[in-house]
């Protein structure tokens, strides 16, 4: 019996990693006048990852690592006006509107009331919280739960305070890494809603064969495995 439906929200229930890439894409034009802008991307992601531990997931920590990676990529004669832009691109990002994805709101209506739900999202909490502010789905939520990272000790830390067992847990999010892999692993269930673009570091083909797995095209769809479950 589920009680608890966890959602991610990035690219789950509203547009992030397309704005992501905008941002990078102008940010590898910046530093074009150094090195090509395909190996700009490649540095940058690697810088990223270099990153995690120290800034976790992240717009601010992404606007650090484009400003470490433009420096060394031109050896440190970057100039302080494309600094700056590189600064602007960030809290571009940071301020860019909400976009929810299609049917998230009547899905959400169609939940209350029938389930506790949570928001359970990785990345920098007062970016959250804004963009939670921003979509105007705060309501719907019983709390948002900022992870530092979406494993398996962190997923079970959460049910431990939300007082529920595994099986009575359910998480709905775009990446199988990060989502539903760490869940099924505890015993919850997943269910994976692929969004087109996919951040590369959340990449991964594996279907797991799971009982308490589904795969679904779009999030109106979960309403009706619901009832199946
Ligand atoms: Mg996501």
């Amino acid at each position: 019996m589920i009680k608890v439906i966890g959602f991610d929200a990035d690219d789950t229930l509203w547009v992030n990693e397309p704005n992501y890439q905008e941002t990078e894409s102008a940010f590898c034009k910046i530093v074009n006048a150094w090195v090509s802008e395909e190996e700009t991307s490649r540095e940058l992601f690697a810088t990223e990852m270099a990153n995690l531990e120290l800034y976790g997931f992240g717009a601010k920590g992404f606007m650090l690592s484009m400003i470490e990676t433009a420096i060394r990529l031109s050896k440190g004669s970057i100039e302080s006006e494309k600094l700056d832009q590189i600064i602007k691109l960030g809290k571009e990002l940071l301020d860019k509107p909400v976009e929810l994805l299609p049917g998230v709101s009547t899905l959400l209506d169609q939940l209350q009331g029938k389930y506790t739900i949570i928001l359970a999202t990785k990345g920098d909490l007062l970016d959250q919280e804004r963009k939670l502010r921003k979509s105007e789905l705060e309501s719907y939520f019983h709390h948002i739960e900022i992870m530092s990272d979406k494993r398996e000790e962190n997923y079970l830390k959460l049910l431990n305070r939300l007082e529920i067992q595994p099986a009575e847990f359910l998480m709905v999010g775009n990446s199988m890494k990060s989502d539903i892999m760490p869940v099924l692993n505890i015993g919850g269930y997943g269910v994976h809603v692929p969004f087109h673009i996919n951040w590369l570091h959340d990449l991964t083909d594996f279907v797991p064969e799971n009982s308490k797995f589904a795969q679904i095209t779009e999030i109106s769809k979960l309403t009706e495995l619901l009832e199946n479950i």
